[in-house]
C-alpha cells in the first residue's frame, strides 16, 4: 500500500507481531535485527510457562523458532544490520542510520529494540564473562553438569533458571539481595522445595574469582555485613534489564527509569514513530504484552494510513 516500506527495529516478540500485523494489512515491511535469528530474549528462557496455547511449557529457542517460521512463510524481509540513529526528517519521513552506513527512509518506524542484561558491576564480572560467567541457563546449563554454581537475581528469570540449571548442576547456591523474592509464588514454592538449591536472601555479590577457570565467589550478607568467599564452578547472572534509547533519544521522552514514553497507540511523542515490546514505559513485561504492543502500533499506522489523519 506504501512506497517506502515500514521498518520495524527489534526482531522480538513485539517487533514479529508488528510485522505480520502489518503485512496482514497488506504493507510493505521489514525488519532490522541483528541478530542472525529473530525472537530476542525469547530464545533465552528454558521454559516459558506463561505464553498461551503451550500449556505444558515451550523453551524458549523452541518459540523463537516458530516464530522465524512464521515471518519467512509470510516473506517478511529481516535486514541484519544494527541501527545507529533515527531521525525525523524535514520531508517528514524518518532516516534510519545502519552500521553499515546504509541510510533507510520511511514514514513510520516502529522501534522494538528489547532491553540489555544489567551488568553487577563487581570485579570479576567482565573477566569471567563467557568463560565460567553467562547469562543464558539454556546456552551454558549443560556444561555445568554435575558441578557447584551460583546464580544471582530473584526475579522470574533468576528462579526459572535456576531450576532449570538444577537438572544438571549438583547444588546450586542462589544470591538475592532481598529476604523476598520479586518472581511468581509458584516458582518461589518450587525453588523453597528443592534440596539441590540453598537460598542466601539479603546477600550481595563482590566479587567474582578464578584463576584458570573461574572458582569461587564472594558475597556479603547484608544482614550481618559479614562477608563469605565459597567455591563455585560458574556463576550466572539474571539480574534484570536495563533500556539503551540512545539510537533515538532525541526523538522520545523516557520515563524515570529510561524507558520510552508512548500513548495508549504506542505512539511516542514523534508522531509516526512507535515504541513496542520491553523498550516502551508499561506496567507489565512478557511475550504476551510484547505482541499486544506490535499489534497496536501495526493498527494504528495501518488506519492513519487509510484516514490520512496525520
Ligand atoms: P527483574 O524482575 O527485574 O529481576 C531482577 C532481579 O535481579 C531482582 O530480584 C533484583 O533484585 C536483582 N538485582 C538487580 N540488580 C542487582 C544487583 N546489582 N545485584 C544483585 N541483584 C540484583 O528481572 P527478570 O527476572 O529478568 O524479569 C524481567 C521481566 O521479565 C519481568 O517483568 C518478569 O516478570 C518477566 N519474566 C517473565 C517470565 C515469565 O513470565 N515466564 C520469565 C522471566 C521473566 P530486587 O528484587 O531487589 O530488585
Amino acid at each position: 500500500m506504501m512506497s517506502k516500506p515500514i521498518y520495524v527495529i527489534g526482531g522480538g516478540p513485539a517487533g514479529i507481531s508488528a510485522a505480520v500485523y502489518l503485512k496482514r494489512f497488506s504493507h510493505e515491511v521489514s525488519i532490522i535485527e541483528p541478530n542472525p535469528m529473530v525472537g530476542g530474549q525469547v530464545m533465552i528462557p528454558s521454559v516459558i510457562e506463561n505464553y498461551m496455547g503451550f500449556p505444558k511449557g515451550i523453551n524458549g529457542f523452541e518459540l523463537a523458532s516458530i516464530l522465524n517460521q512464521h515471518i519467512t512463510d509470510l516473506n517478511i524481509p529481516v535486514m541484519h544490520q544494527k541501527v545507529t540513529k533515527v531521525q525525523k526528517m524535514e520531508s517528514g519521513y524518518f532516516s534510519i542510520a545502519l552500521d553499515n552506513d546504509e541510510i533507510l527512509q520511511s514514514p513510520y518506524v516502529l522501534c522494538g529494540i528489547g532491553t540489555k542484561n544489567r551488568p553487577l558491576n563487581i570485579p570479576g564480572e567482565k573477566e569471567w564473562a563467557g568463560k565460567g560467567l553467562s547469562t543464558c541457563g539454556t546456552c551454558d546449563g549443560p556444561l555445568f553438569k554435575n558441578k557447584t554454581i551460583a546464580v544471582i537475581g530473584g526475579g522470574d528469570t533468576a528462579l526459572t533458571e535456576t531450576l532449570f540449571l538444577s537438572t544438571y548442576a549438583q547444588h546450586i547456591h542462589l544470591f538475592h539481595r532481598r529476604d523476598t523474592f520479586r518472581g511468581f509464588d509458584t516458582l518461589v514454592q518450587r525453588i523453597t522445595s528443592n534440596p539441590a538449591i540453598t537460598i542466601h536472601f539479603s546477600s550481595i555479590p563482590l566479587e567474582i574469582h578464578g584463576e584458570d577457570t573461574l572458582n569461587g565467589i564472594t558475597f556479603k550478607n547484608l544482614v550481618t555485613d559479614q562477608v563469605f568467599k565459597i567455591p563455585v564452578d560458574g556463576v550466572f547472572v539474571f539480574a534484570g534489564y536495563i533500556p539503551d534509547t540512545s539510537i533515538c533519544n532525541a526523538i522520545v521522552d523516557v520515563d524515570e527509569k529510561g524507558y520510552i514514553k508512548v500513548n495508549s497507540e504506542f505512539e511516542t511523542k514523534t508522531k509516526g514513530f512507535y515504541a513496542i515490546g520491553d523498550i516502551a514505559s508499561k506496567s507489565l513485561r512478557q511475550i504476551v504484552t510484547a505482541m499486544n504492543d506490535g499489534a497496536m502500533a501495526a493498527n494504528h499506522i495501518h488506519h492513519s494510513i487509510l484516514n490520512k489523519t496525520d
